[in-house]
Order: C-alpha cells, then structure tokens, then sequence
C-alpha cells in the first residue's frame, strides 16, 4: 500500500513536471513571437519615416530641372553658397552625385570635411538601385540610402545617392531590443512560477478522479469478495458431508443464492456505472404520460408495501407527457422506491407525489422510515456509500443505487435533491425537464 503511494506520486510528479515544461515552452513561445512583433513593428514604424524623407526627397529631386542641382564650377566664389531651390532641402539628407566612374561630382555641395571623413573611400554599390538599404559608412556610422540613376539629361551626374543617418533610429531600436530582451527574461522568469502553479492546478482534478477510480476499483472488489467467499465457503462445507440431503442443507443453500442474487445485482450495477462514466450509454426518449407511468412503476411496491403493514399513498397531479427514457425513468423510481422500501419499519407510511414546477415535472418519493443524519446527506450520492454498512448489507445495500439515480437525473438534465422530513424519515426529491 505504501508502495503503491509512492508510485503514484511519482507518476503525478513526473505528469505534473511534464504539464509545468509544456506550460514554460507555450509561454516562452508566446512571449518570444509577441517581442519579435513588437520589435519589428516599432522597426518599421521608424523607418518608414525616414524612408518616406527619403522618397519625398527623390521625387522632388526627379520633378526639378537639372540645372538645380547642377554644382557650380569649383572656382567659382559664390559655390560655397548653398544653392536655393523652391523647396526647404531636408537637413537630415545627404546629396551625393556620383559620375560614371564612381567619383562624387558635388564635394562641395556635402562639405568637404564630411566628404573626408566618410566617403573618400565609399564606393556606391549600383547592383542595388532604387531600393532603400542600410549600409555602415567607415564600419562605424549606420545609414539609409537610395541610389538611383538620374533621370535627368546632365553630363556629369549619372547616379544620384541620397543617405540619411540613421544613428538615433538605431540607438532607439538598440535601447529597445536590450529592454524587450529584459521584459521577456522578467516574463519567462515569472511565467516558471506560473507555469508551476497551472501545472498544479491541472494535476488536481486528474488526482481527483485518479484516487476516485482506485476508491471505485477497491470498494468494488471488497463487495465482490465478500460474496464470493461467503459462498465458496458454503460450498466448500457442503462438499464435507456429501451424503446429506439438500433438506438438510437448507440454509446454506438459500444463503449462497441470496449471496449470488447479490453479486448479480453488484455487476449490473458497477457496468451500469461503468457505461455511464464512459458516457457509452445513450438515453432513448419517449414521450410518456408521468401519471400513468408512475402509477404502474408504484403498483407492486402498494402489494409489497401492503405485505409489510405499511402505508403505501399516491398523490399524481401530473396528468401531462413528458419526454424520457422509460426504461432508465423506471429504473429511477424502482431505486428510491427500494430505499424507501428499505428504510421503514412497520406502520411507516410511503408516498409518491407527482406535479409541476418551473414547468418542470416533479417526481416526490417520502417515506417516515428511519431517515438519514444531516451530516451524511453529502456522502449519499457517493458510490458505495452507507449511512450503516452492517444494516444495509443485511437489506441487501450496496451503496450504488443513489449514484445511479444521479446519473439518470442529470442525464436528462435535472436535479435531485433530498431533505430530511420535519417529523421522520426522508423525502427525495426528482425534478425534470418536460
Ligand atoms: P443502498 O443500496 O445502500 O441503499 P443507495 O445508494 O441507494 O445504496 O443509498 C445510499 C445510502 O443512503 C443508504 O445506505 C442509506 O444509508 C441512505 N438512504 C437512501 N435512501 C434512504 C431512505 N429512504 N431512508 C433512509 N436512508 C436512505
């Protein structure tokens, strides 16, 4: 037994540990995809800006004659005066005219220290023309530029580049990256606290059910067993005195039958239970008339009921059809009627009442009998549970009767509830849709 709860913890840690990494891995996933979005969305946003300068520049420099750009002759004074155009030039981009053996043709124009600095040794890579590419001048300083043939008809001016600095744009994705990569440490940090508490909240309800089914499994062997051994030992003292007449065996007899009749009863039972949890069985309804079907379920249980001096009284005020599965409605009744049956003495009054509520249909079974404590009416749904085991056994209770009552009810999607009468006994009530 210790054993086996080792095992079963281990197999839960391992499932549990299981559940955590996938969790990890979802939200890693998650986090990851979602920073690279944010990453390249705000990547975009700010270079579409300078790319949209860029092509504003490009096309107003294609709308303008040639002569606007033309550079003035290098000796002439007033060349270091920048030339006017009819539009504000953008102070971020830089002009580069290049002639047809890659030399710059307007040095002044850039300035001659930037000239120096950056592109003395800059040649401009006309396999990518009219595209808008990064490049890093010197290796060091990051820029976006445009090459494109000119259009217009000079001489001197084949290509012309147009560069914009891109160091605060870069600076900003920089800074960006280093706290998205922080952001999403802090989260898969914190997502391992989570993915450890929704691994546990996802082991509860299979522990749940896991220590459900081993209650189900032992309860239902040790019934098993219990008959089983009865009549094994009955049969192993008949074979003792093989020569005496059955008369005289009378009682062991009758007793391993009563005990067979048990186990009988225990298989259909468990297999009913069975069929259910695998949702196997399915309801085949019928439209039913409630009184009059009520009325023929009830009418052995009057005889009965009769033969052991108790009342047995009938209120039907449900002349109506509802839709249910016969066989499974008869199997309801024929349950609480038993009980009823079971948990009365003489002179106990048993009754059926019929109405409607909600416009629902409502089925009352009440009996005087010896009634159930207020504590244990939680537990008397719960498979194999018994308010007295050594009574009910002797009634011949197996404690599976209420929970197959449950499930006919809330396979037809109803309810059933039950109060103690304020005198004695119990009344069970069963309510269902039409
Ligand atoms: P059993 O086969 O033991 O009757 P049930 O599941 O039908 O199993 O009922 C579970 C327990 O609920 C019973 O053992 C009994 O203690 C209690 N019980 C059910 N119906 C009644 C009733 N009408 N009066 C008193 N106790 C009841």
């Amino acid at each position: 037994m210790f054993k086996n709860k080792i095992f079963k913890n281990k197999i839960f840690r391992k499932q549990q540990l299981k559940f955590m990494v996938l969790n990890l891995i979802s939200f890693t996933v998650i986090f990851t995809i979602f920073g690279l979005i944010v990453f390249s969305q705000v990547q975009n946003t700010l270079f579409s800006k300078t790319d949209e300068e860029l092509l504003m520049v490009k096309e107003r420099i294609n709308d303008h004659s040639p002569n606007d750009f033309k550079t003035p002759p290098p000796n002439d004074d007033s060349e270091n005066v920048p030339r006017q155009n009819d539009w504000p030039k953008n102070p971020r981009i830089i002009v580069i005219k290049w002639d047809k053996n890659d030399n710059i043709v307007n040095q002044n124009e850039i300035g001659t220290s930037f000239y120096e600095d950056y592109l003395e040794d800059y040649t401009p890579d006309k396999t990518n023309l009219d595209t808008i590419t990064n490049t890093n001048v010197n290796n060091l300083y990051p820029f976006r530029y445009i090459l494109f043939e000119d259009t217009h008809d000079d001489d001197e001016v084949v290509y012309t580049q147009l560069m914009i600095n891109i160091d605060a744009e870069q600076n900003i994705l920089n800074n960006f990256s280093k706290l998205i990569i922080l952001c999403s440490s802090i989260f898969i940090l914190l997502s391992i606290s989570a993915s450890y508490y929704l691994s546990k909240k996802m082991m509860k309800p299979i522990i749940h059910s896991w220590n459900k089914q081993a209650e189900f499994v032992e309860n239902a062997s040790h019934e098993l067993r219990t008959p089983l051994t009865i009549i094994q030992n009955k049969l192993e003292l008949m074979l003792t005195t093989p020569h005496e007449k059955i008369a005289n065996k009378f009682e062991n007899i009758a007793l391993s039958l009563s005990e067979t009749r048990r186990l009988s009863k225990l298989t259909t039972d468990l297999l009913t239970l069975a069929r259910a949890d695998s949702s196997e069985t399915q309801l085949e309804k019928k439209s039913i008339h409630v009184d009059s079907f009520v009325k023929s379920v009830c009418s052995p249980y009057i005889e009965i009921a009769e033969s052991q001096d108790k009342h047995f009284w009938l209120k039907l005020n449900s002349d109506i059809m509802m839709n249910a599965d016969e066989t499974r409605l008869h199997q309801l009744l024929v349950i609480l009627l038993d009980n009823a049956l079971k948990y009365t003495g003489e002179h106990d009054s048993i009754g059926v009442k019929t109405y409607e509520e909600d416009h629902k249909v409502v089925f009352e079974i009440s009996d005087t009998g010896i009634g159930i404590k207020k504590e244990n009416i939680p537990y008397i749904f719960d498979r194999f549970y018994r308010e007295d085991r050594a009574r009910t056994r002797e009634s011949g209770g197996i404690g599976l009767g209420l929970s197959i009552a449950q499930w006919i009810v809330s396979a037809h999607s109803g309810s059933i509830k039950v109060s103690v009468n304020e005198n004695k006994g119990t009344t069970f009530k069963v309510k269902l849709p039409k």
